[in-house]
């Protein structure tokens, strides 16, 4: 099924992160996190694709048994920055064959020590997408950013390239992770003003480390509001309590933005389906 068509179709609608295991490993692990996120019934399951495309063969593969083996949509995660526009196709080619219907289009993080963009391959994700929608029939989801993309200086400008890719036809959005629910609201505001009209899927981080955050922040340039860097300084050095206000300030959070009409939530669960399983069980009348 599409993710678009769910997005319409459903009030509210709650999905789940997880990433593939590297090449080479084993897969009882990762069939263990599929279960466990299976398991929470999410509207779809979005599966990763290693930076550097690192994992990307076990990308369409673990999207493949999440269709087949729990019937839930999955959503095939695709960077380009690190492939060659054959590579892309070829890649396209196999998940039509597996039939995934829905693919998470992104430019990816640039290696160090790359030239950038490569000869051959795409330069920004508005040109993926503009590819994809000629390749086949899929649903194509894009990444947003609230805080501004790292790269661009001026969150206007970020969001003239988000309208690219909309007008190259995207047909919803993820936001990177936010922990500031007023940074999101001025957000859609200020891509309303645009014309951007897609839906817009809130992405949301337990944290339970908080040493790990509080880096991949300063790296994606995310801000921390002082509510958080408060608990992140109680509890960063015990791990149990750290869990357990990361599990309640990410379920506040939700709870504020269903309160405040967003209707689409993602869980970034880091494979962690027990840690998703206590949001959900927080947030079981509020989803039924
Ligand atoms: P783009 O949309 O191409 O934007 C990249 C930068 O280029 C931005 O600063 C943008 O403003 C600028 N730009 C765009 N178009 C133009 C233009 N025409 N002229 C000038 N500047 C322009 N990474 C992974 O490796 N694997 C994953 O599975 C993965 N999943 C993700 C899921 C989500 C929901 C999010 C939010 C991010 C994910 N990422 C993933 C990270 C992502 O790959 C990086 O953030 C990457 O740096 C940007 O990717 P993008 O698709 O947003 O790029």
């Amino acid at each position: 099924m599409k993710i678009r068509d769910i997005l319409n179709a459903r009030k509210v609608t709650f999905s789940c992160e997880l990433f593939p295991p590297k090449a080479g490993a084993d897969l009882s692990e990762a069939e263990k996190v599929i279960h466990g996120i299976a398991q929470l019934k999410p509207d779809f399951i979005s599966v990763t694709y290693g930076a550097g495309g690192s994992t990307s063969k076990r990308t369409v593969e673990i999207a493949s048994k999440i269709q087949n083996t729990y019937h839930i949509p999955a959503l095939a995660h695709l960077t380009c920055v690190s492939s060659s526009r054959e590579e892309i196709a070829q890649q396209l080619q196999k998940m039509k064959e597996c039939g995934i219907e829905n693919v998470l289009a992104l430019r990816g993080d640039i290696p160090q020590d790359c030239q950038f963009p490569s000869p051959g391959h795409y330069r920004y994700a508005s040109e993926l997408i503009r590819d994809i929608r000629k390749q086949g029939d899929f649903c194509i989801g894009a990444a947003c950013y609230p805080d501004g993309h790292v790269e661009c200086e001026h969150k206007e400008e970020d969001i003239e390239h988000l309208k690219e890719k909309v007008e190259n036809g995207c047909d919803f959005l993820t936001t990177q992770m936010f922990f500031d629910n007023n940074v999101f609201f001025s957000f859609l505001y200020r891509i309303m003003a645009k014309n951007i009209r897609v839906p817009v899927i809130a992405g949301v981080m337990p944290v339970t480390n908080a040493r790990q955050i509080k880096r991949s922040c300063e790296l994606s340039g995310t801000a921390l509001p002082p509510r958080f860097k408060a608990i992140a300084d109680k509890f960063s050095d015990d791990p149990r309590a750290m869990k357990q206000a990361g599990i309640a300030y990410a379920t506040e959070q939700i709870i504020d933005l269903i309160a405040n009409g967003v209707n689409h939530i993602h869980l970034y669960t880091m494979n962690r389906p027990e840690i998703a399983a206590r949001i959900m069980e927080n947030l079981s009348d509020i989803l039924r």
